[in-house]
This record gives structure tokens, C-alpha cells and sequence, in this order.
């Protein structure tokens, strides 16, 4: 069997699992082996009726409320169980953070190797896989050793296509063994967004500060241009690292991708784990001390001196526009 490890919302798939379903639907028809699901949490039966345009067989519930809120150690014991018990052929998760983390946790517990990140599998002997690497700036080719393939997919890598007919779906319920010990990770508590505060991933202008700014104080131009432009701020790791500012801004492989009309870069490098994260902006403003860094190579303006004296010139300039 191909399994697809699913994430819903009341028994609705997200976008990342319709994609690994589409990706696993292929593989199943390329190894004519039937495809299964398996979800977890509250109201995984209702799985059974959505799964069925996705042309899966047989949905394992783990019906388990401790799982309703997400609790990695805790899901990925339970899939590593029921590879142990079904041993698929293939495991294919959803290419989210919380996919690739589940399957990291079966993977550990299994003792099979993982491929994050697959665009595309050939069936064979060996199979092969090209996956995306370095956030995706880098495509390698490799080999799948091992009894059970263990992969997720890049996200958007695909379309989350539908099976040409609809399945009979079997919902069989799995009862996995856990121990509070599995549940010591998990969500406790949610913090909401701040109200009328613009998201990073959908602000059509962000303005970025890196380690050029010197300090938390430094915010406070890039707090206010943002502001006065309605847009939101983000910053590299080595803002985050230092504590100037929180995780929720960093903007790369490890951040947010966010994909503005304009991003205005103050005192950031460009490194290559920063540009993946802002690869999408439609234009981007460096400001910076050094003609040479990589972001104003990449940049379509660039302007070229101390951003503690740029900064209020501009603030300056929009407000007069104003
Ligand atoms: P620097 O590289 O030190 O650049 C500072 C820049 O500021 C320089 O260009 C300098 O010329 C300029 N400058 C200095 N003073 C001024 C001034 N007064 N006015 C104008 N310009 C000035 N980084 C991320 O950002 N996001 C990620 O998600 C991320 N993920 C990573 C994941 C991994 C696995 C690894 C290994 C690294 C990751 N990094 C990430 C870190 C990344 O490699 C860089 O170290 C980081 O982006 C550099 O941050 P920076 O540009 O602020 O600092």
C-alpha cells in the first residue's frame, strides 16, 4: 500500500495533504498498490466522504482528542506504529512544517530514512527521486534505499488534482499505544494576532532591517516607515538570534516567505538562505554600506550609504508627499 499521511480540518484535507494525495495517487498507480490515508485528532471519520475524490481505499482514524491540537512526538509514535503493523511501501506526508516534523519523529522511531522535500519519484529498482534542497535553490538526484520510503512533498511542487472517478472509502480506526510522556510536546495555548496589525506573508510592502540596523532601538525608522507605507516589518536570522526583534518577522528558509510589491532591505546581506524567503518580492529597495553585498546586486534600486541616515530622509520625503 501507498499511505498519505493527511492534515485536516474537520475532516477536510489542506491544501499540503491534497497535494501529497495527488502525489501519492500517482504512485500508487505506478506500483498498482492501493492507496491508504490516515489522519488524527477529532472527526477523522468524515475523512471517509472527502477522501473519496482522491481515489483512496481505506482511511485509518486515529480517533484521539489528546491529538486535536498538534503534538508531534505523540502523531509521529502513532504513524510509526502503524507503518510497523501495515508496512507500506511508500509514506507520503504533506510538505508543511508540521508534516515534515511528524514524519521526522516515525522516521526516528522507525529507523527508516526520510526524503523531505520530493517533486517527483520514479518507481524502479533502485527508486529515484529528485527533491528540492537549500529552500529550494538546489535540485538533487538520489536513490531510495529501504523497505518502507519514507518522503513529503515540496509544497506546490504540484496541483492537488482529484482521481478521475471517486473511491469506495473504508474508514478503519487505529487505536495507537501512547503514554503522557508522548504528549510532553504539544500546543498548550494560542496567542492571536495582534488586531489591524498587517501579516508578514501578505503585506504588499515589507520593510526588512539586518544586522546593519545595530540594535532593537534601530527599529524604531523601520517601525515607522512600515507604518507610514502600510506594511509590515521583517528581519533576517541574525535580528532574530540576537533578540532584537521576535521569530514571527524573520523573513527566509527558516522564516516567512513573503512575496510584497516592495521590499525595502535596511542593513541586510542578501545571503542565500535570507533570498529564498524573498525571492517573490515584485521589487526590491537596498539600502546598504556596501555596493558589493548580494542583496544590491539582486536588488532594482539600490542606495548606498548608512541606513540610520537614509531611513529619515525617506520617512521625510513620504510625509511631505503626503
Ligand atoms: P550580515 O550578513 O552580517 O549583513 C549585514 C549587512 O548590513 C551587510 O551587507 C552590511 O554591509 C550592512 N550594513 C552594516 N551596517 C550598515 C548600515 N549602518 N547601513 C546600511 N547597511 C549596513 N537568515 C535569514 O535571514 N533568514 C533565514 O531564514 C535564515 N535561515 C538560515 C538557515 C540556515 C540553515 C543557515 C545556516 C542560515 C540561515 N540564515 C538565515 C542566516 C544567513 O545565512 C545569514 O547569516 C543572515 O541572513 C545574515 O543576516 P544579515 O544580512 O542581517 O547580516
Amino acid at each position: 500500500m501507498i499511505l498519505v499521511v493527511v492534515e485536516h480540518g474537520a475532516g477536510v484535507p489542506d491544501r499540503l495533504s491534497s497535494e501529497a494525495l495527488a502525489f501519492g495517487r500517482g504512485l500508487a498507480v505506478a506500483t498498482g498498490e492501493p492507496l491508504h490515508a490516515v489522519g488524527w485528532g477529532t472527526g477523522v471519520a468524515a475523512l471517509g466522504g472527502e477522501l473519496a475524490a482522491h481515489g483512496v481505499a481505506v482511511v485509518h482514524a486515529i480517533e484521539d482528542p489528546r491529538l486535536a491540537e498538534y503534538a508531534p512526538e505523540a502523531i509521529g509514535k502513532a504513524l510509526g506504529q502503524l507503518v510497523g503493523r501495515d508496512g507500506p511501501a511508500a509514506v507520503v506526508g504533506p510538505g508543511s512544517e508540521r508534516g515534515a516534523e511528524v514524519m521526522a519523529h516515525a522516521a526516528a522511531r522507525t529507523g527508516l530514512p526520510l526524503t523531505a522535500n520530493v517533486t517527483e519519484l520514479r518507481t524502479g529498482d533502485p527508486w529515484q527521486v529528485t527533491r528540492q534542497r537549500w529552500g529550494g535553490s538546489l535540485l538533487e538526484e538520489a536513490r531510495l534505499d529501504g523497505p518502507v520510503r519514507l518522503v513529503t512533498v515540496a509544497p506546490h511542487a504540484l496541483e492537488p488534482a482529484l482521481a478521475p472517478a471517486p473511491s469506495q472509502v473504508e474508514v478503519r480506526p487505529f487505536a495507537p499505544e501512547l503514554t503522557d510522556r508522548d504528549l510532553r510536546v504539544r500546543i498548550t495555548s494560542r496567542v492571536p494576532a495582534e488586531a489591524g496589525k498587517i501579516s508578514l506573508a501578505d503585506a504588499r510592502v515589507v520593510v526588512g532591517g539586518g544586522r546593519g540596523v545595530g540594535s532593537a532601538e534601530g527599529f524604531a525608522q523601520l517601525d515607522e516607515l512600515a507604518s507610514l507605507l502600510g506594511g509590515a516589518v521583517g528581519v533576517s536570522r541574525v535580528v532574530t538570534s540576537a533578540g532584537w526583534r521576535p521569530h514571527a518577522q524573520q523573513v527566509g528558509q527558516t522564516g516567512t516567505r513573503i512575496a510584497p510589491d516592495l521590499y525595502i532591505a535596511c542593513g541586510i546581506s542578501g545571503a542565500i538562505q535570507h533570498m529564498v524567503g524573498a525571492r517573490s518580492a515584485k521589487a526590491i529597495m537596498a539600502i546598504n554600506t556596501d555596493r558589493d553585498a548580494p542583496m544590491v546586486t539582486r536588488a532594482t534600486y539600490a542606495v548606498i550609504g548608512d541606513l540610520h541616515t537614509v531611513l529619515p530622509a525617506i520617512i521625510s520625503a513620504v510625509r511631505e508627499a503626503r
